[in-house]
């Protein structure tokens, strides 16, 4: 029997868990290794932070999804890829073959040349280690001596913690609770239209967050005008992605960042038994963002075409008959929704027909209640009936 190895428990993979459980697959034995049972939903993540969701809520059960799945469930964390060899090396030494491997581990803040005081910083992925630094940081807060969280990064992330995190440090004009945002010089959101982000700044500013034009240099000790390590102050990495790991011995194709190269069918341009979706991936020609919803979208391509590249390979057919597999094109626009942690959220969406080009920007409850809606039936469909 053949074997697929997931790695990775990326919202891909989350999808094609979903699809398994509809329409299980006993043809082929399937493993999902992942270094945690459970998948922090980044989506509602800033609404933990400010007391939204219980912890649990955010979060998705992947061993109990495989169990469903008829997938075999393996805690552990890659270590190294031989894509000529077709075998995964995991932290403890083990070693595993497959027949076809798909990647969905996503990326991380790089933490690349970071001496700016060791264990200072803490980066917001890998998401259980964040929250579980957050929750000891809060609980030895004390609420009566003035607290700073800086933030290095200024992407929408970035500005949806800062938001959130305003609720569990109010602002006190007597008391110094400061949020500040390293968000170097084209400032807060600067992939985002003009409108979006001129009612983000009314939010940042509305909150007393502190937003500066410059970035944080980790090659650098920590400089004097950032707050010092200590009990009262968090310091948090929110900035440009590197990939979860880097596989630069693998042989796979990457992209110049190191990011996996695939094409239209989420596919290793250099290993066609290899899939990869996600932040982890990028297209030689066609920029990717690197956000949930693409990961998600993505999933549905790959699980299908996974599938039949199983089923071609063991009827003797090639494994990559582009005639049969599912083409992944993300969309050009997509909704976002970004939460302003007030029981308010903006909502971005560009439109481009050509000639006529629009952004919209809107701000509300009504947004907030959609987001909402939204996150909570997504995370619905992973839970057991
Ligand atoms: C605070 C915050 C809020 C965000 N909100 C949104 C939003 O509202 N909408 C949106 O579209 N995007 C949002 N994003 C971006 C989004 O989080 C990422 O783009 C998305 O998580 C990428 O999904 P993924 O499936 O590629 O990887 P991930 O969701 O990062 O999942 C990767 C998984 O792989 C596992 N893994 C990592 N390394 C290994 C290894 N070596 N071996 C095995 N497993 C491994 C990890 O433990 C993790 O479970 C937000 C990001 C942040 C930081």
């Amino acid at each position: 029997m053949k074997h697929l190895a997931l790695v990775g428990g990326g919202h891909a993979h989350v999808i094609m868990l979903e699809q398994l459980i509809i329409k299980p697959c006993p043809d082929l034995k399937i493993s999902l290794i992942s270094p945690t049972k459970k998948q922090a939903y980044s989506g509602m993540l800033p609404g933990w932070i400010n007391n939204t969701y219980m912890l649990e809520t955010c979060q998705i059960d992947l061993q109990d999804l495989c169990l469903r799945a008829g997938v075999r469930f393996i805690l552990g964390k890659l270590k190294q890829l031989n894509a000529q060899q077709q075998q995964l090396v995991l932290h403890d030494e083990s070693a595993l073959d497959y027949d076809l491997l798909s990647l969905a581990i996503g990326s991380q803040p790089n933490l690349v040349g970071d001496i700016a005081v060791p264990n200072t910083w803490v980066a917001v992925k890998p998401f259980d280690a964040f929250t579980q630094s957050w929750q000891t940081w809060q609980q030895q807060l004390n609420p009566k001596l003035p607290a700073t969280l800086t933030i290095a990064g200024g992407g929408a992330g970035a500005v949806e913690i800062a938001l959130a995190a305003r609720h569990v440090m109010p602002y006190q004009a007597k008391l110094d609770h400061q949020i500040i945002i390293y968000a170097g010089p084209n400032g807060v959101m600067s992939g985002f239209n003009s409108k979006v982000r001129h009612l983000i700044m009314r939010q940042l500013k509305k909150a007393h967050i502190t937003l500066v034009h410059e970035y944080i240099d980790f090659s650098q000790p920590m400089p004097a005008s950032v707050a010092q390590p200590g009990p009262q102050n968090f310091h948090l990495r929110v900035s440009t992605a590197k990939p979860a790991l880097y596989f630069g011995a693998s042989e796979l194709a990457l992209d110049a960042d190191g990011f996996v190269l695939v094409d239209e069918f989420q596919r290793s341009v250099s290993h066609p038994n290899v899939f990869a979706a996600g932040d982890i991936c990028s297209r030689p020609s066609t920029p990717l963002q690197r956000s949930g919803v693409h990961a998600i979208r993505a999933g549905k391509a790959l699980a299908y075409n996974i599938l039949v590249s199983a089923k071609g390979s063991e009827s003797g057919s090639s494994p990559n008959s582009l005639t049969t597999l599912q083409a992944y094109w993300p969309r050009r626009n997509n909704l976002y929704l970004i939460s302003c942690a007030d029981q308010s959220a903006i909502a971005s969406y560009g439109v481009n027909l050509g000639l006529f080009n629009m952004n919209i920007a809107l701000h509300g409850r009504w947004v907030w209640r959609l987001k909402n809606y939204i996150d909570v039936n997504f995370m619905k469909r992973f839970k057991a009936k």
